[in-house]
């Protein structure tokens, strides 16, 4: 796979960005096509394409960041009164830029974004069958 993306221009500052958080690990910059006013998105510096090639440390980082930028969403004049993480990893998943990123997606009332579902209700018994596969391929 190609690993460039525009994040990496992003990051590199040869490509425009509202930043809104840096440090030596991590950069959080307006999403360019926000779903709400105020939609950010947090990426390592690293490129890692999936969540398969990030070190978990990164991966917590992000969530660190995001959790700051959830309350700045709710403190700025965003004036958030709810916060939505969204990470899309796969192509399957919706995932379109291959640099994994963090959505931090600020909620207001009637704001129209929502994820569609069509939730089920398995026994028991299919739930603990799949619980005990998915410990079992836990690394
Ligand atoms: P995903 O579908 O999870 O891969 O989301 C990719 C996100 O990156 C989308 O929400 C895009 O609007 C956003 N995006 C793409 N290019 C840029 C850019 N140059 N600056 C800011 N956000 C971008």
């Amino acid at each position: 796979m190609n690993p460039y993306t525009i994040f990496a221009d992003i990051i590199a500052g040869a490509a425009p960005s509202s930043k809104v958080y840096e440090d030596d690990e991590v950069l959080a910059f307006m999403d360019i096509r926000p779903v709400t006013p105020g939609h950010v998105l947090v990426v390592p510096k690293v490129p890692a394409p999936s969540l398969a090639d990030l070190d978990p440390a990164l991966g917590g980082k992000l969530f660190q960041v995001g959790q700051r930028i959830a309350a700045a969403l709710r403190g700025s004049e965003v004036a958030a009164d709810g916060v939505n993480f969204f990470l899309a990893d796969g192509v399957t998943a919706g995932q379109e830029v291959f640099h994994v990123h963090l959505h931090v997606i600020p909620r207001r009332p009637g704001d129209g974004f929502g994820l569609r579902a069509r939730p089920t209700s398995p026994a028991r018994a299919d739930l603990d069958y799949l619980a005990g596969s998915i410990r079992g391929a836990l690394t």
